[in-house]
């Protein structure tokens, strides 16, 4: 199955990604992921996205267009992957179509997911990433076990950067100008489907993503 998931920073993309590959074995490519691990290692890739991802912009097309495209020469790809947080400006959609098109691909089902912005704002505020294992946490209604400490690995959980009030702010207008109309370009595709977790947690928004995806099968 070919996936992607669509949605405002916080909109929780990332917890319903690693649920998928968990419980569904679909491969979870996260684009922000992918910088982050460069940036940990202190590679050329990684000094340039640093400065992007600190302030919350968004890293320039031609370089995340070039790892996607690294990424689809891996055989692992074609049995399937859930895209989070790509595409991100309708020039990457576009790319992503032709990519798609040049290996004979079609994707199965595009969620926008929406959540309303106060909790958008919460939820960024009160997210926790494990520096190890880059699991995900919220400190209001997924909290761990123990404080600061990964459940999983046991690796140490910290803020990301982008998600102090400041950068926040950056990306939640950078979505709005840039990422937003990724959608009008995807509002042909009969595979978009939309849910609202507004309220819901982790569980419940994956049931939601489920049945949007039982959905979005029915009318291919
Ligand atoms: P995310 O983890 O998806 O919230 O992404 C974190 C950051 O990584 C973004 O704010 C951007 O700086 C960068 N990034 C991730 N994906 C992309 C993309 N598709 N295009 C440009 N920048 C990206």
């Amino acid at each position: 199955m070919r996936l992607i998931l669509f949605g405002e920073p916080g909109a929780g993309k990332g917890t319903l990604s690693a649920m998928l590959q968990h419980r569904v074995g679909i491969k979870h490519v996260s684009t922000g992921d992918i910088f982050r691990r460069e940036i940990a290692r202190g590679t050329e890739l990684g000094k340039l996205a640093s400065g992007y991802l600190s302030k919350g912009l968004l890293v320039p097309d031609d370089v995340v267009l070039k790892i996607v495209a690294e990424l689809f020469q891996d055989s692992e790809f074609s049995k399937g992957f859930v895209l989070d947080g790509f595409p991100r400006t309708v020039a990457q959609a576009e790319a992503l179509d032709k990519l798609l098109s040049e290996k004979g691909w079609t994707i199965d089902g595009i969620i926008r997911i929406k959540v309303d912005s106060e909790e958008l704002a919460s939820r960024l505020s009160s997210r926790r990433v494990c520096r190890s294992c880059g699991a995900i946490y919220n400190l209001v209604n997924f909290p761990p076990k123990v404080k600061g400490v990964c459940d999983k690995c046991g690796g140490q959980l910290y803020q990301r950067e982008d998600d102090y009030e400041d950068a926040v702010k950056v990306r939640l207008h950078v979505y709005d100008t840039q990422t937003a109309p990724v959608l009008d370009y995807f509002k042909n595709h009969k595979e978009l489907v939309e849910i609202d977790t507004t309220g819901d947690d982790a569980e419940a928004s994956y049931v939601k993503l489920f049945t949007a995806l039982g959905e979005s099968k029915g009318r291919g």
